[in-house]
């Protein structure tokens, strides 16, 4: 990877308006791997003003030219795999073997799938004696954070550029380094000078002067509840178009008639991934009090058999960063003050003498009120709570001020579906499924505005003209 002294602007690397650096961080070595220049507020304004010029001309070109595009992009993505996942794992942490289909595969199918989802837009419809037609909403600004970054970049940009939007990309500071890959690969692709635009730094300065930008017509956001709500209220005054994916605290309802075993090693094993730093995480594993106690030991068992480090056998690496681990471990000694009882983890951990590693961590006996269990942890920490009948569970799965994600394990499809319609979250997985790049992704409540993904995802950047008809 080259260039990462520079911005991407205007189809070019160019040197940053500023004189500060960002360094990257391995949360496994402790050690400095890269450094990306921190963008400036005029950084920011050369990038939209080549988004801006680019529109025109990018929001004219045919569906036909945005598959191609896309899909040139995918195979782009796939030629260069291995650089992909190294970007990511290095940043943030994910195993390497684990990142390869996490993060890497997931996003490259997601890229590929915007084009297959442009044959399903109704691009031009007629209702009545109007004509109503769909047109790209113009220049976007991304802000992402660091536990998913190529996903979340794919879901913007990908989304973006089948819409016929242009952009520029704010990567989180921990985790630059696949975007400019990214840069590299679209640019190979042939996507023109100035549609995509890459100004990497801080969220005070980069993010803000994109939230706040007059020529930027919408903001699109991943990251935490509290950001989220500063970004809304900085557009809020050029009434852009703000889509957010924020935090959650997802609930798991397990039923009395479920295949206990399967059920629980899949909420484990959900929580644990990604060291915890998953948005849709199943933090709250809800069991019927009277398989409380053989969940719990079912769990721990499952906790304790999990590889922590980076080899190929590791399940879970570091926190993405030291910051991050102290956050959890924070919470944890909260959770232990609040009277949940500790069934396993609960400690820093070092691999190799080295590392930001927290032990794969369960809390039983938990009450719903419990702070661990309203907040969003965001590291390997699973929190288990008892209920006593399935209306008390889904009442403890809705109360919750987010509404991310969700699951049921029943003991068939039809139980587990009549649960599913019950909960008010943007997503719910039914016995031990797994996430579709097909299906739109967003929350309800807390959780966020708007969806990534799919044909859903691809008009959330659309605006929709109606033509009249004498
Ligand atoms: P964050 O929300 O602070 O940062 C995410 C992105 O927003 C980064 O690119 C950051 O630079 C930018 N940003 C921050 N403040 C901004 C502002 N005022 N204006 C514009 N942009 C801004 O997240 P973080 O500090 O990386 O992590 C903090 C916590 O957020 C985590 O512990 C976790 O709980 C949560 N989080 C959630 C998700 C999610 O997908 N739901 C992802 C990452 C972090």
């Amino acid at each position: 990877m080259q260039n990462l002294d520079k911005l991407f602007f205007n189809g070019d690397w160019s040197a940053s308006r500023g004189n500060e650096w960002l360094p990257v961080i391995n949360p496994a070595t402790e050690t400095e791997i890269a450094r990306v220049p921190a963008g400036t507020a005029t950084d920011v304004d050369a990038a939209v003003a080549a988004a801006k010029a680019a529109f025109p001309a990018w929001s004219a070109t045919t569906i036909e030219e945005r598959k191609q595009l896309l899909v040139a992009i995918a195979d782009g993505m796939q030629a260069r795999f291995d650089e992909l996942v190294d970007a990511v794992s290095s940043s943030m942490g994910c195993p390497a073997a684990t990142a390869a289909w996490l993060q890497i595969e997931g996003p490259i199918e997601g890229m590929r799938l915007f084009a297959d989802s442009l044959d399903q837009i109704e691009i031009e419809q007629t209702m009545g004696n109007s004509l109503v037609v769909r047109e790209a909403v113009g220049v976007c600004g991304f802000i992402n954070p660091w536990n998913y970054p190529l996903h979340q970049f794919v879901g913007k940009v990908g989304a973006a550029l089948a819409a016929g939007c242009t952009m520029v990309v704010k990567p989180s500071e921990q985790t630059p380094l696949q975007d400019y890959l990214m840069a590299e690969i679209m640019a190979d692709a042939g996507v023109p000078a100035g549609v995509f635009n890459l100004v990497p730094g801080r969220g005070q300065v980069v993010g803000s002067r994109l939230s706040q930008h007059p020529d930027v017509d919408m903001v699109s956001f991943t990251g935490s509840t509290r950001a989220g709500i500063e970004i809304a209220k900085a557009a809020a005054p050029s009434v852009k178009r703000v889509t957010q994916e924020l935090g959650g605290k997802s609930p798991y309802i397990i039923t009395p008639e479920a295949d206990l075993a399967a059920a629980v090693r899949y909420g484990v094993e959900d929580v644990m991934l990604n060291s915890g730093q998953t948005c849709t995480a199943l933090t709250r594993m809800l069991v019927h009090r009277s398989q409380y106690q053989q969940a719990t030991e079912i769990a721990k068992g499952v906790a304790e058999s999990l590889v922590v480090g980076t080899g190929e056998d590791a399940f879970l690496g570091p926190m993405s960063s030291s910051m991050q681990q102290q956050r959890v471990l924070e919470y944890i000694a909260k959770g232990q003050d609040e009277g949940a009882r500790l069934l396993c983890g609960g400690k820093a951990q070092q691999v190799d003498g080295k590392g930001f590693y927290v032990e794969p961590t369960i809390f039983a006996d938990v009450s719903n009120e419990m702070e661990i269990a309203r907040e969003e942890i965001f590291g390997p920490v699973l929190c288990m709570i008892a209920y006593d009948s399935v209306e008390e569970a889904v009442e403890i799965a809705n109360d919750t001020p987010y509404g991310l994600s969700s699951a049921v394990y029943a003991d068939n499809e039809e139980n587990a579906l009549k649960l599913a319609r019950q909960i008010r979250a943007g997503q719910c997985y039914m016995n031990g499924a797994q996430f579709s790049y097909h299906a739109p992704f967003g929350g309800y409540k807390q959780s966020g505005n708007g969806r990534e993904f799919s044909v859903i995802g691809v008009e959330e950047f659309m605006e929709v003209k109606a033509i009249q008809r004498p």
